[in-house]
């Protein structure tokens, strides 16, 4: 059982050597008799910003446990039942959720799993657009930012897993939406893939205010916060009264040992915003009625989702570490077995 594991725990910029890939001995392939447990077949994993703050030790306890060095890496993922003594699960379901980033995983306590109902659409669609990105995305653009047709949205890493079903939503709900992405191959994609109005390549603007002030003469009543940094703080003195800011990740700082600073937050008060993090974790609960819902939207055309496939377990340290430097080109994810 081939499997990635993190050798240490770190500090700063990830490197693929904080990682290694190690085989095991063969595993059994049955749950052992009575429990409830279930063995997988590894197919797609997930490569996710939020996996970075697990390779660090951290003082303040967090949604997710750190990584243990020396064991295997745990994220989202799409698998395949190979055995179960679970009863909601047989052999040859097809599930995503919580899993090892090795080629079979034994499934203890499978909390965060879901059944794979539709198979019409790429199975990989289930790490991203189908799985925890796309409920990030319906989550936080419909409840949290609570939008209405015609406003003014900004979205930031809008390329990405997440900010290219933002845009998308917003587009759909009538509203006028700009995004940003760090190269010209990534903004020609908003333009002209995901139908933003207006998109910029934000690393080669000098000046973010002015970029933003451009973009939204008006202001901005919609940010969903992707990055942090400097880029929130350009947003914030553009943001019209009572704007929103849903700050769903602020991947600009997850490699510095002290966050770059945030100037401007006093125009949260300035401009009456509400400024509200969430967390996919809370909206798992919603996560069949998303499926419900954008199912249609998929078949129908009308949402187009970008993937960029790494193939083989022993290129997923570089596919992971490849988000901080932004050298995915939408969704980030890895082949381990083809069905
Ligand atoms: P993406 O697919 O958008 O990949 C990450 C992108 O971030 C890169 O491609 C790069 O795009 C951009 N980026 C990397 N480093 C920097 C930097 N220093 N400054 C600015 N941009 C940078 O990832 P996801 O869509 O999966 O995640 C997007 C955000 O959402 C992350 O912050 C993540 O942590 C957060 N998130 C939060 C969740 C929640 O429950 N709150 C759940 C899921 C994700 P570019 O080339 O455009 O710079």
């Amino acid at each position: 059982n081939k499997k990635v594991v993190l050798k240490n725990h770190i500090t700063g910029f990830p490197k693929e050597t904080d990682m290694e890939i190690v085989t095991s001995d063969t595993i059994r392939l049955k749950v052992p008799e009575g429990s409830t447990a279930l063995i997988v077949k590894n197919l797609f994993l997930s490569c996710d910003p939020y996996m970075r703050s697990r390779m660090s030790k951290n003082d303040d306890p967090s949604y997710v446990p750190d990584f243990i060095p020396g064991s295997v890496i745990t994220g989202f993922g799409v698998s395949k039942v190979v055995d179960s003594g679970h009863p909601d699960y047989s052999a040859g379901d097809l599930v995503w959720g919580l899993t090892g980033w090795e080629e079979y995983s034994l499934l203890t306590n499978p909390e965060v799993l879901f059944k794979i109902k539709y198979t019409d659409v790429p199975l990989s669609y289930y790490t991203g657009l189908l799985g925890m990105a796309g409920l990030t995305a319906y989550a936080g653009f419909y409840e949290v930012c609570a939008p209405k047709k015609g406003e003014y949205v900004f979205v930031s890493a809008a390329s990405g897993a997440v900010g290219q079903l933002v845009g998308q939503f917003a587009k759909l709900m009538g509203c006028y939406v700009v995004g940003s992405a760090g190269s010209d191959e990534k903004v020609n994609l908003l333009k002209n893939k995901f139908g933003f109005d207006e998109a910029f390549n934000y690393k080669k603007e000098s000046d973010l205010n002015a970029a933003l002030k451009r973009c939204f003469p008006e202001g901005i009543d919609i940010y969903f916060e992707n990055v942090g940094g400097a880029m929130l703080d350009a947003v914030l003195r553009n943001m019209r009264i009572h704007g929103r800011i849903a700050a769903c990740g602020m991947i600009s700082q997850y490699n510095l040992e002290k966050g770059e600073g945030v100037h401007n937050l006093t125009y949260t008060i300035k401009k009456r915003i509400r400024f509200e993090g969430f967390l996919v974790f809370d909206y798992f609960h919603k996560y069949n009625e998303f499926v419900e819902k954008i199912i249609p939207d998929i078949r129908e055309g009308k949402i187009a989702y970008v993937e960029d496939i790494a193939e083989g377990l022993e290129n997923a340290p570089a596919a992971l570490i490849g988000l901080f430097k932004g050298l995915n080109v939408g969704k980030q994810l890895v082949v381990v077995a083809h069905e």
